[in-house]
């Protein structure tokens, strides 16, 4: 069945999310503050309108794809007029849980059934349209959101109520945050032990020290040759990103009374990391700071 979708925020996921949309038969009408993007999802099939407003009339589903809380917020409010009872709106953004819940309240204000859905799998997820999305909100607007979401990524995790997507991500993304610095640390410590990187990973890959950040996205380059390292720490996930979500993080913990010692300790790093030029390198290139703190 093809809807009417409104896709808000073409960046590096949005555009290549909103042009599967269209692939797959939906009438995808997109906007972004930024016209070149809007102009690249043109050509990918979508439909254009001069602001998010236009976009949003008349949409069966809307969906954005924006940096930040305060941006999704305000577009939420924006929109607010146009969206009609039983309208599905899913917020793919990663942003806080202050502001996904206000997402959810203004969608409820208006009868609108409500996802907040960010994704793991980055921009090669989005293009491939074999991102993960971490789902919160209602089983009704859960089981409306699935055949969406099943166009644009592989999988969908339901994680439970409104803002319980965004719960997910920046818990996940905190592990991943501490486990690749720890593996950093562990594969440096090893080569002044006189270790072989390779021998390393084969240890560790199989044993307790077993992490994502080891197995698929090993930050020396080798043992797993599509990691960035093996690409001059192109991203990938850029160390910007992962120090946004470490922001996230920080603010979950401090709303919720949780200790996050290590969360706090690796955002700090991040932010150093970020601050000494490596914000748009991949976030396992902080192997090369850690080597000389
Ligand atoms: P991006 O900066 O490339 O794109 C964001 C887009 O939003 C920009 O094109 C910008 O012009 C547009 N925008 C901002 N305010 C707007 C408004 N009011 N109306 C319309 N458009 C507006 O960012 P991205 O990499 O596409 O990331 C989007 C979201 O996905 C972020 O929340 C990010 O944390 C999350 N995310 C990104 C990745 C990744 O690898 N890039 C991975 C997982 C999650």
């Amino acid at each position: 069945m093809s809807l009417k979708i409104a896709f808000i925020g073409l960046g590096n996921m949005g555009g290549p999310m909103a042009e599967n949309l269209a692939k797959a038969g939906h009438a995808v009408t997109a906007f972004d503050l930024n016209e070149a993007v809007v102009a690249t999802a043109e050509h990918g099939g979508c439909g254009t309108a001069a602001n998010a407003v236009e976009a949003a009339d008349g949409a069966e589903v809307i969906i954005t794809m924006l940096p930040a809380g305060k941006h999704v917020v305000s577009v939420y409010e924006e929109v607010e007029d146009k969206i009609a009872r039983g309208t599905l709106m899913i917020d793919c953004s990663t942003i806080d849980i202050e502001s996904a819940k206000r997402a959810h309240e203004i969608a409820a204000g208006q009868d609108a059934h409500s996802v907040d859905a960010p994704v793991s799998g980055g921009i090669m997820g989005a293009k491939n349209a074999t991102l993960t999305f971490m789902a919160g909100g209602s089983d009704a607007a859960l089981d409306a959101a699935t055949p969406v979401l099943d166009v644009m990524g592989a999988k969908m995790v339901r994680c439970g109520g409104a803002s319980a997507g965004q719960a997910a991500k920046v818990c996940n993304n905190m592990i991943l945050a501490i486990t690749m610095i720890g593996t950093c640390e562990a594969f440096e410590m090893g080569r002044r032990l006189g270790l072989e990187d390779q021998a390393l990973f084969d240890v560790v890959s199989t044993a307790s020290g077993q992490s994502w950040s080891t197995t698929t996205y090993c930050p020396v380059p080798g043992p797993v040759p599509t990691s960035p390292a093996n690409n001059g720490y192109a991203p990938g996930f850029a160390a910007s990103l992962m120090s946004k979500d470490l922001g996230l993080a920080a603010q979950a913990a401090e709303t919720t009374g949780a200790s996050t010692p290590l969360g706090t300790h690796a955002r700090a790093l991040y932010d150093t990391f970020c601050k000494n030029g490596g914000a748009d390198t991949d976030f396992s290139g902080i192997i090369e700071m850690l080597r000389k703190v």
